[in-house]
C-alpha cells in the first residue's frame, strides 16, 4: 500500500480506506473479521458516524486493541455546542476510545445548517474546544449536494479535510465544479465517499463480471475513476464482508490510473448495467430514518422508484405493485423532519418522497 498525505493534517493515509457505515448490518464477530482484515492488509483509516447505528461499538470491540495501526474518523450530525459535545462523548464511550484523529460536522448540506454549526453556540465551537483540549485531532466536514456550502467550507480555513460524495456519475457536480481542486489549494485534505453510488455501482452478486482490474468491473472501475482525479485522496467504500476488503485492497497493489480506453469501457458498462441513476440510487437501504412517526417505509418506497426509473418497461410493473402493496404510502408523510438528521446519504426525504408518490401513482 502506498500512503498519501491527508492534506494539512499531515496524516499518512491508505487511498483505500474503510468506511463503517455498513457495520450496523453484520454481527460483531463478522465486523471484527473485516476490520482486522483491513488493517492486517495495510488499510489505517477507518470512517464512521455517531448516527451509523452500532458502528462504533463494533470498531471499538473489534479493532481497539490495535489502536495505534489506525486513524479513526468519526461525525456529529449535532448543529449546537451542546449536542455536539453529547456525540463527542457517546462516540468516546462507544468506540472505549479516548481519541478521535478526525472529527467531522456531518452533512452541513445547506446554508441554515452551516449558519447554525458555524454561528455562536455552534457545533464547530465545540469542534474548537474539544481539539484545543486534545480529544480529537483535526476539524472536519462532510457535505452532501451544496456546491456553495462547500466553496465556503473549503475557504473558511476551519477545516482540515472535507468529505464529499464523487463517483463516475459525478451526480453532485463536485468535479464538474472544481471543487476537489479548490479544496487542494486551500491543502485540504479530500475524503470521497458514494464512490459506489451507496452499493448501486455494481453489478448484482450472482452476476458480476470481471474487468477494469477486479472481479466487479463496475466496482473496480469506479474506485479506480475516483482514484484516478489528482485531487482525491482517499476514498471509503463501505465494506462488511472480507472478500470486499480483499478485492479493494488489490486495486492498490499497484494502483493503475484508468486509462481512456477504460474510461470508455466504464461508461459502457454503466450504461449498460442500470441506465439512469438517479437521487434513488443515492439511498443506502440503511433504514436509519426508520421508524417514521407517521408509519412512512422510506427504504421501500426509494427501491419501488429505482425500479420503475431502471427497469425495462415490461418490468416496471415490479415497481408499482411493490408500492400498491405497502400499508402507508409517501403520501402519509407530514414533513415533520424527525428523518433528516438519520440519514447518512443527506437525503431531502420530505421532498423526495412527495415526488415518489407522484412517480408511483402515475402507471401507464
Ligand atoms: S419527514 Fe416524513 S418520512 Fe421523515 S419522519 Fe417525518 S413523516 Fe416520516
Ligand atoms: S432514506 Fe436515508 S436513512 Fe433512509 S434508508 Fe435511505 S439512505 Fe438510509
Amino acid at each position: 500500500m502506498q500512503y498519501v498525505r491527508l492534506g494539512r493534517t499531515e496524516l499518512e493515509v491508505s487511498p483505500i480506506s474503510f468506511g463503517a457505515i455498513k457495520l450496523p448490518g453484520i454481527s460483531e464477530d463478522e465486523a471484527a473479521e473485516c476490520l482486522n482484515r483491513a488493517l492486517d492488509l495495510g488499510i489505517n483509516f477507518i470512517d464512521t458516524a455517531r448516527n451509523y447505528r452500532d458502528s462504533e461499538r463494533k470498531i471499538g470491540l473489534g479493532v481497539g486493541h490495535r489502536r495505534d495501526e489506525f486513524y479513526l474518523a468519526t461525525k456529529s450530525s449535532a448543529r449546537d455546542y451542546d449536542g455536539a459535545m453529547a456525540d463527542l462523548e457517546k462516540s468516546l464511550d462507544e468506540l472505549q476510545m479516548d481519541y478521535i484523529d478526525i472529527w467531522q460536522l456531518h452533512t452541513v448540506s445547506d446554508e441554515e445548517t452551516w449558519q447554525k454549526v458555524m454561528g455562536p453556540g455552534g457545533a464547530l465551537e465545540a469542534a474548537r474546544k474539544a481539539r484545543d483540549e486534545g480529544t480529537i485531532g483535526h476539524v472536519s466536514i462532510t457535505i452532501h449536494r451544496a456546491i456553495g456550502v462547500m466553496r465556503k467550507a473549503i475557504t473558511c480555513g476551519e477545516f482540515e479535510t472535507i468529505m464529499l460524495c464523487y463517483n463516475p456519475l459525478d451526480s453532485e457536480n463536485v468535479a464538474a465544479e472544481g471543487i476537489l481542486e479548490l479544496a487542494k489549494e486551500h491543502d485540504m485534505g479530500t475524503i470521497v465517499m458514494k464512490a459506489l453510488s451507496g452499493g448501486q455501482l455494481a453489478y448484482p452478486k450472482d452476476q458480476r463480471i470481471p474487468g477494469l482490474g477486479g472481479p466487479d468491473a463496475i466496482v473496480a472501475g469506479s474506485l479506480r475513476w475516483v482514484l484516478s482525479h489528482p485531487a482525491v485522496d482517499i476514498v471509503i467504500p463501505g465494506m462488511q464482508a472480507v472478500h470486499e476488503v480483499e478485492e479493494n485492497v488489490a486495486l492498490m497493489d499497484p494502483f493503475e490510473p484508468l486509462t481512456d480506453e477504460e474510461r470508455q469501457e466504464l461508461v459502457q458498462r454503466l450504461a449498460e448495467h442500470g441506465g439512469s441513476y438517479r437521487y434513488e440510487q443515492q439511498c443506502l437501504r440503511c433504514g436509519y430514518c426508520q421508524p417514521c412517526p407517521q408509519g412512512v417505509p422510506v427504504p421501500e418506497i426509494f427501491k419501488a422508484v429505482q425500479i420503475v426509473a431502471n427497469y425495462p418497461d415490461d418490468l416496471k410493473y415490479l415497481g408499482y405493485d411493490l408500492y400498491e402493496s405497502l400499508e402507508v404510502g409517501a403520501d402519509a408523510c407530514v414533513a415533520c423532519g424527525a428523518c433528516l438528521e438519520k440519514c447518512p446519504a443527506g437525503l431531502e426525504i420530505p421532498e423526495l418522497l412527495q415526488s415518489a408518490h407522484e412517480t408511483l401513482t402515475s402507471r401507464a
